[in-house]
């Protein structure tokens, strides 16, 4: 059994609408340890995302000085409050770091990842490309505030260049639209295989009834290549030479962190985890989330995990 919450962003204090969307993957690890299953339930912070650099930026500090502040401070809640993690780290680690970067040079070498020039907001007052939540807008599907990245209203996944209405977050102007060199990974070609897995997890009623709907329209739009690499200050050094300063996109470093850190636990207690996570295990993966992070979960995560040959059958719980 592998239990993994929602990761928080190291960005803010905690509020009692994090500690509810967190409770749910508690109360399971619990349950199934009474039951006498063997559980590992891991999580950790945020620290690479967005979010920390724009907070940073506001507050005129370094993005370190932030995500140290708000571990620190989760770690202590977490245990005033009783959590029972076996593991609880934080995705600035040198080891979520080099795991990553393998994961990326795995995906390369096997050819799913493009060089692609495209085009990206860029803010001539700030002299910085802004990607994702750099940006915030209008949404193009319903027209609601959002943000580059996704837009929380409908739960669109967007990109900034899609916004209607943009505005640099820093400093409130209309972005520029500059050239820029990034990897992709070859997501489309991933839908037929995605599609029996959602089936899977509808026919065995593994999610709940919106994740499953929400992942079958998703798959239903279409899936597009998506950019893996990104412009920011703050990440994981994406391993490959020219690529100096750009760092491995989110989505891919964030979701990777459940098994990171499943790694770093099995690390530290010498034991191996990889009999785990293969495709044909026993093992049961519950990931604890709310709705806007149901195609990370439900697509995309098992998207990269089955290039590694890795799938464990997930449960999908939303809170
Ligand atoms: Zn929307
Ligand atoms: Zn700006």
């Amino acid at each position: 059994m592998e239990e993994h919450g929602r990761w928080p962003y190291a960005n803010g204090s905690l509020h009692l609408g994090h500690i509810a969307s967190l409770l749910p993957g508690d109360i399971l690890a619990r349950y199934y340890r009474l039951k006498g299953e063997e559980v590992l339930y891991v999580s950790g912070s945020d620290c690479n995302g967005t979010p920390i650099s724009i907070r940073a930026a506001q507050e005129g500090t370094t993005t370190e000085v932030i995500a140290e502040k708000y571990q620190q401070e989760f770690v202590e809640i977490f245990k005033k409050l009783g959590f029972s993690y076996d593991y609880y780290t934080r995705t600035d680690s040198t080891f979520h770091h080099q795991a990553v970067q393998q994961i990326f040079l795995d995906l390369l070498e096997k050819g799913f990842l493009e060089e692609k020039s495209t085009e990206q907001t860029y803010c001539e007052r700030d002299k910085r490309f802004l990607p994702d939540r750099f940006v915030e807008g209008r949404c193009p599907a319903c027209g609601a505030n959002a943000r580059g990245d996704q837009c929380d209203h409908c739960s669109a996944v967007l990109d900034p260049l899609e916004l209607k209405g943009k505005k640099c977050n820093l400093c409130g102007e209309k972005p520029a639209i500059r050239e820029i060199t990034h990897y992709y990974f070859a997501f489309d070609t991933f839908s037929k295989e995605l599609e029996a897995y959602v089936d899977d997890a509808a026919d065995d009623k593994r999610w709940r009834d919106n994740a499953i709907q929400f992942s079958k329209r998703y798959l239903r739009e279409g899936l597009r290549e998506r950019a893996i690499t990104r412009d920011l200050l703050n990440g994981i050094d994406v391993p490959v030479e020219g690529f100096e300063g750009k760092k491995v996109y989110v989505w891919l470093e964030a979701v990777a962190g459940y098994l990171t850190a499943s790694q770093a636990w099995g690390e530290k207690h010498q034991q191996s985890i990889d009999a785990w996570w293969k495709q044909d295990s026993f093992t049961k993966a519950y990931y604890v989330h709310g709705k806007d992070n149901i195609p990370f979960h439900s697509i995309i995560w098992p998207a990269l995990l089955s290039k590694k040959g890795e799938t464990t059958s997930s449960s999908s719980a939303k809170r």
